[in-house]
C-alpha cells in the first residue's frame, strides 16, 4: 500500500527516536529531526554498536546500513525547523509529561494543519497530552521498541478524539518501515505488549531490592527459559535505567500504589551515573557483560 506520508520529523534523537529516524530514512522517508543535544545522534550511533554486539538478535537492518542512514537525516536547529514541512511528527523526548506537553504545544505550533502528531511514550497515554494542541484529532499513541534489536513491533492507541481514519495512517506507516501495530483497542496505561514487558521488569526489580534473588539467577532463568540473549536486567540496562525509573513513576503516579513504587536502590544507581550501556555501567559492565560470557548460563 502507497504510504500516506512521506515527510517524517522525529523530535528527540535519544536511544529510541534516532532508530526511528533512521528506520524511516531506510525505507525511503525525507526524515528531518531535533534534539535539544546536537550529538544526540552521533552517541546513540555508538551505543547502538554496543546494543547489537551484546545480542544475539538480528537487527531489522544491518549495522553498516544503520550507519549509513543516519546520515540522510536532517538535523534541524530547532522544533520549527524540523516540522515545518512535516507530514507526520514523533516525539521522543524524555519520560515527563509536563516537558512532553510543552513540545508538543510548540509541535502543534509549528507543524503542517494536517500533520499527525504521535508521542514515542512508553506510559504516558497520549488523551494527557492531546490538550496541548490544536488538534487532538489528528494525535496518537506509536510506541516503538528495540529496532535495533529487531523488536519490531510498535504499540499504536488513539487519544480521546483521535478517528479511526487516523489510527490508520499511524498503523500503516508503522508497517510501511518494517514494524508490525500491536493495536490498543480501549485506553490502557503501558499500551499493548509494554505492558506485558511492564509486569516483568516490576516484578523483577522487586525481588532484586528486596534481596530475594540474585538478579542474575533471574536473568539466567530468563534466558535459558525463552532462548534470548540477554535476560530482564540486561534488556534494562539497555533501555536505560532512567528511562525505566521514569516509565514506572508513571505507573505509580496513577496508582498511588507503594508496590507499584520503584526501589529506591535503583534510584540510587541512577544517582551514580549506571544508566546501563549508555554510561558503560549498569546491572552489568559494558561493553562486555558478563551474560555474554559462555560459562553465565552454567556458572
Ligand atoms: P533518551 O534519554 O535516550 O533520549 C531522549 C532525547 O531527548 C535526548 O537525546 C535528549 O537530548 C532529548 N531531549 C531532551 N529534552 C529535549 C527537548 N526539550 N527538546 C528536544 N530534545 C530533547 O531517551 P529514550 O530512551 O530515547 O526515550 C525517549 C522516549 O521514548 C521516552 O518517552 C521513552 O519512554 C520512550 N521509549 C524508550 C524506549 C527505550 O528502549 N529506551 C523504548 C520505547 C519508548
Amino acid at each position: 500500500m502507497k504510504p500516506k506520508i512521506q515527510k517524517v520529523a522525529v523530535i528527540g534523537t535519544g536511544t529510541l527516536g534516532s532508530q526511528i529516524a533512521i528506520h524511516s530514512a531506510y525505507h525511503g522517508y525525507d526524515v528531518s529531526a531535533y534534539d535539544a543535544d546536537p550529538k544526540s545522534l552521533e552517541r546513540v550511533l555508538r551505543l547502538i554498536e554496543v546494543r547489537i554486539a551484546n545480542s544475539n538478535r538480528k537487527p531489522v537492518i544491518p549495522l553498516k546500513e544503520i550507519q549509513r542512514q543516519a546520515k540522510k537525516i536532517k538535523t534541524g536547529a530547532n522544533i520549527e525547523e524540523a516540522v515545518r514541512e512535516a507530514e507526520l511528527v514523533i516525539e521522543a523526548i524524555p519520560e515527563d509529561l509536563r516537558l512532553k506537553r510543552r513540545i508538543f504545544k510548540q509541535i502543534d505550533l509549528y507543524a503542517p494543519k494536517k500533520a499527525v502528531l504521535a508521542t514515542n511514550s512508553s506510559s504516558i497515554p497520549v488523551s494527557r497530552i492531546e490538550s496541548a494542541t490544536h488538534r487532538p484529532e489528528r494525535c496518537l499513541n506509536l510506541h516503538f521498541y528495540s529496532l535495533d534489536l529487531g523488536r519490531n513491533i510498535a504499540d499504536v492507541m488513539g487519544g480521546t478524539k483521535t478517528p479511526r481514519q487516523v489510527l490508520e495512517i499511524g498503523k500503516e506507516w508503522v508497517r510501511s518501515i518494517g514494524c508490525v501495530p500491536l493495536t490498543v483497542n480501549k485506553e490502557l496505561l503501558g499500551f499493548c505488549f509494554n505492558r506485558v514487558w511492564r509486569a516483568v521488569k516490576r516484578e523483577t526489580l522487586h525481588m532484586w531490592a528486596g534481596g530475594y534473588a540474585d538478579f542474575k539467577d533471574i536473568d539466567r532463568g530468563w534466558m535459558i527459559w525463552t532462548g534470548m540473549s540477554q535476560g530482564p536486567f540486561g534488556i534494562m540496562d539497555a533501555v536505560g535505567l532512567d528511562v525505566v525509573y521514569g516509565i514506572e513513576m508513571v505507573y505509580y503516579g496513577e496508582s498511588k500504589d507503594r508496590r507499584d513504587y520503584p526501589p529506591p536502590a535503583l534510584k540510587r544507581m541512577i544517582e551514580r551515573n549506571q544508566l546501563g550501556v549508555k554510561t558503560g555501567k549498569g546491572f552489568y559492565t559494558y561493553p562486555d557483560p558478563e551474560f555474554k560470557n559462555l560459562n553465565f548460563l552454567n556458572p
